[in-house]
């Protein structure tokens, strides 16, 4: 089974539906209340311990409520919670207003994700037993530059989702395998908005790149070869929360299990499409029975 080790962030997602956001000083009454567990490290967690990996996730919840419905999320999918710490005080929480037009304001309080500075020899073990650690950016920049270089140093394929953006140290880059940012990370990074020409500029830094592209699919760029373009298969969307977490996840572990470039973009693509034809983010993160049968080479 391939082994996967995520170091990230957990969020609860405090989401109110309104018909028209409130402005400063204003009160509206909403129209419904929903506590969804996220953080794109949980979710990434979850998205692989579905596909079929082995999945341990290091990070911090916070010693609230909260925090234990967090732990129970991924141990739900069997994601191994053992280093998975409790700090003192709240949970990360992102603070989402959903207005009718579908439009939404977030306020991300990083609370116990704060606490996650640094790798203890116990995470750095984890991380060496590893066929792959996925990184993203929702956590201190310290933890995930200590992560990619552990990863390096034990030979460990590190796959960092640039999210939220954010300028990236070379020394990060220097320790990254495999970068996945979808196309507006891609033009961040940048500064150019065409897919192509984004991953073709970010070979300068890392061996090989990954731009999704939402329903056209993904973008597979690596050094010495000619880009690769993968379609998703065509579904009807109902929720794209989480689509990227869910492609990531299950990208990893078609690679970890050693198939071809471009037979692991399409089984991710179909996972990933599985996704977005539910509500939800880690709620609707397909399980590997049903990528199976989604899957056409
Ligand atoms: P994104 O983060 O929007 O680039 O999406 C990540 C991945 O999710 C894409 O590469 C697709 O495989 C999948 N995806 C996102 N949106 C759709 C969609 N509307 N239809 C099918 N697949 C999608």
């Amino acid at each position: 089974m391939t082994r996967i080790v995520v170091l990230g962030s957990t969020n609860m997602d405090l989401v109110a539906y309104v018909e028209k956001a409130p402005q400063r000083g204003e009160t509206v009454t909403g129209r419904e209340f929903r506590t969804i567990p996220g953080g794109k490290g949980a979710n990434q967690a979850i998205a692989a311990a579905r596909a079929g990996a082995g999945v341990a996730m290091i990070g911090a919840v916070g010693n609230d409520s909260f925090g234990t419905r967090l732990r129970s999320t991924l141990e739900d999918s069997r994601v191994d919670t053992g280093l998975l710490r409790t700090a003192e005080g709240p949970s990360g929480t992102a603070h989402i207003v959903v207005d009718d037009e579908g439009g939404n304001a977030i306020v991300v309080v990083p609370g116990a994700n704060g606490t996650v500075d640094h790798l203890t020899p116990a995470d750095d073990h984890l991380v060496a037993s590893a066929d792959a650690l996925l990184l993203q950016l929702e956590i201190p920049l310290r933890a995930v530059v200590a992560g990619a270089r552990a990863a390096r140093a034990h030979r460990v394929r590190t796959i960092l989702t640039p999210a939220p953006v954010q300028p990236l140290p070379p020394d990060l880059l220097a320790a990254v395998d495999l970068l996945v940012p979808n196309e507006h990370e891609a033009a961040a990074l940048t500064g150019r908005t065409d897919p192509r020409e984004a991953a073709l500029a970010l070979l300068d830094q890392v061996p090989e790149v990954v731009v999704t592209l939402g329903a056209a699919g993904s973008l597979y760029a690596a050094r010495g070869a000619e880009p690769l373009t993968v379609p998703a298969p065509r579904v009807s969307a109902v929720d794209t929360t989480g689509a990227g977490d869910t492609f990531v996840g299950a990208l990893a572990v078609a690679l970890g299990e050693g198939r071809p470039v471009r037979e692991a973009l399409t089984w991710a693509a179909a996972a990933a499409a599985l996704s977005v034809q539910r509500e939800g983010a880690s709620a609707s993160m397909p399980y590997r029975s049903e990528i199976e049968a989604r899957y056409t080479a």
